[in-house]
């Protein structure tokens, strides 16, 4: 027998598509206070949002005879007709959210507009419960709790409170980014974790991440057409290991969208290499008419009328602001040093040049693969006459060791080779005693925003073990007292970021992060080329 589902099974069926986890309906509650002009929204949360949530705004309220309606599935006042919805400016439009969320949890929602007294209006799991006066004084006031407790099932893919807790850290960071003309305040198990007020974005972004990172941003401001692009991004000192930083905004909506992203890692093409993610906080402002949000519940995707103009405008605002700014990169040497070598003026240059692998050393990390490849390559070849005589031994450009053996000679990157010999002897340490740290003459505190330093809570055991000698230290904070041996002084910083940006893809302290910490200490530990060596 067909029959029709109730409508508070509906909800709970259509709550899966738009609220999954305590973050999304943060989310969803964000963008309501947002669409409700508030200048001031408040979370707070409790035990990372998976106790409880409460958002606070000074926004338009909501009448006494709205409020039931607000639960209703599909009920808006966002959108009127069919011509409204090929131009959506405000954040929902769906009237999905408020019955989605009710329908799981437990939801009380007091609001005022400036006209009426105040409501309160109750539901759990779906049913309504009261709707009576409130005291409330201005605004709108939603708190949830037992979210899930009806649905075991998706309460069981809940995952530890410090993830999902990280996952509203990264939320809140892409809302606060882009509404920087309003104040947030967030609070978690009463610890005040962010408090911004009202500034630009350049601001904005200051009071999100750690405080010397405004000398790192490129202003970015394009216009085309119908395009515009606008806001900051980060120069080579701001590249990451994982995508965390990257924050696109689509008519002031924050969105994935791989096509872009595609375009802004391809203006940075010959600066970064291949897993590593540039910063960025980017505005596409476009007419509705030229896109599409209504993609999925979640209107976190869109899609675009022209693509190829998209792709284009991105490419070409970044790769503009790029140019301008080239000489202030900081350590650029080492990374392109392959490009200095003159290929024309190389002895082997008749035999070689004309072979791709030559060429393909002068893309950056590439470079280092093939030299380790070519120095294996010829170890094994030669290794029955492998005689080095002691006192024939020099150092070129300060970049290669040139030795003579037998059947001919033998060149050694010296980069390359101290890599190796350390990244051996770390991971034998990690996997045992851990490794040898020195004191640091001068201790050094290093800040974290609040998400980065959740992360390195889990994995200060495993710095510890790679000789880090650290602890907690204020707000969001560490003091460092001693660090790996070896590791030159002021590369701390640098390399502890480093590692947590490896962990923050997985959250996995497993045996590839192990080796990731070796490799990443023996790299940054080992003599550098251009560093002249004694015999
Ligand atoms: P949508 O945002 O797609 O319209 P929701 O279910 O999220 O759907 O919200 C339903 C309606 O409730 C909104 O259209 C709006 O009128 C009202 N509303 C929800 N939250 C707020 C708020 N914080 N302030 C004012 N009005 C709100
Ligand atoms: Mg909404």
């Amino acid at each position: 027998m067909i029959k029709k589902l109730s409508s508070n099974l509906i909800n709970q069926i259509a709550a899966g598509e738009v609220v999954d986890d305590p973050k999304s309906i943060i989310k969803e509650l964000l963008e309501n206070s947002i669409d409700a002009n508030s200048k001031n929204i408040e979370i707070i949360l409790h035990d990372g949002g998976l106790s409880k949530i409460i958002i606070n705004d000074d926004g338009i309220g909501i009448s006494k005879s709205d409020l039931s309606q607000a639960f209703e599935r599909f009920a808006t006042s966002k959108l009127e007709n069919l011509k409204d919805l090929s131009n959506i400016n405000t954040l929902g439009f769906r009237g999905e959210a408020l019955p989605s969320i009710a329908s799981i949890s437990e939801i009380t929602l007091k609001s005022k507009t400036s006209k009426d007294m105040g409501n309160e209006i109750k539901f759990s799991f779906g049913k309504k419960v009261s709707l009576k006066p409130s005291n409330i004084e201005e605004g709108t006031s939603i708190e949830i709790k037992n979210i899930f407790n009806n649905v075991p099932a998706r309460k069981k893919f809940l995952k530890s409170e410090n993830y999902e807790y990280r996952k509203i850290l990264n939320l809140f960071k892409r809302f606060a980014l882009c509404n920087y003309n309003i104040s947030f305040k967030l609070i978690n198990n009463g610890k005040v974790i962010y408090d911004l007020q009202k500034v630009n974005l350049k601001s904005r972004i200051n009071s999100l991440f750690t405080s010397d990172i405004e000398k790192s941003l490129i202003n970015i401001s394009y216009k085309k057409d119908n395009y515009q692009v606008s806001g900051y991004i980060g120069n080579l000192s701001l590249v990451k290991t994982s995508r965390r930083n990257q924050f696109l905004y689509v008519n002031n909506r924050p969105i994935n969208n791989l096509l872009i992203n595609t375009s802004i890692y391809a203006s940075y093409r010959s600066l970064i290499s291949r897993g590593e993610y540039p910063f960025f906080v980017l505005f596409l402002s476009v007419h509705n008419s030229l896109l599409d949000i209504n993609v999925h519940p979640k209107k976190e995707e869109v899609r675009f009328t022209n693509e190829l103009q998209i792709q284009h405008i991105f490419k070409k605002s970044i790769t503009t602001a790029l140019k301008d700014i080239s000489h202030t990169i900081p350590n650029y040497n080492n990374i392109n040093f392959a490009d200095e070598l003159n290929i024309e003026e190389l002895p082997f240059n008749s035999s070689l040049t004309k072979n791709d692998e030559i060429l393909s050393m002068t893309d950056n990390k590439n470079f280092h693969d093939n030299i380790k490849n070519a120095e294996f390559r010829l170890m094994k070849i030669k290794d029955d006459n492998f005689v080095l005589e002691k006192n024939n031994i020099w150092q070129i450009h300060n970049k290669y060791i040139i030795t003579e053996i037998l059947s001919g000679l033998i060149i050694i990157d010296q980069h390359v080779a101290h890599e190796r010999i350390l990244y051996e002897s770390s991971k034998r340490a990690l996997e045992g005693d851990g490794m040898t740290s020195q004191k640091l003459l001068f201790p050094t505190i290093i800040g974290f925003d609040a998400e980065e330093y959740s992360y390195l809570l889990e994995i200060i055991y495993y710095l510890k073990k790679i000789g880090f000698d650290l602890r907690e230290f204020g707000d969001n904070k560490v003091i460092i007292e001693g660090a790996p041996n070896n590791l030159p002084i002021g590369k701390e910083e640098e390399t502890i970021q480093e590692i947590i940006g490896q962990y923050t893809k997985t959250s996995n302290a497993n045996s590839a992060f192990i080796e990731y910490m070796a490799s990443t200490y023996a790299c940054k530990a080992a003599i550098k080329a251009g560093d002249k060596l004694t015999s």
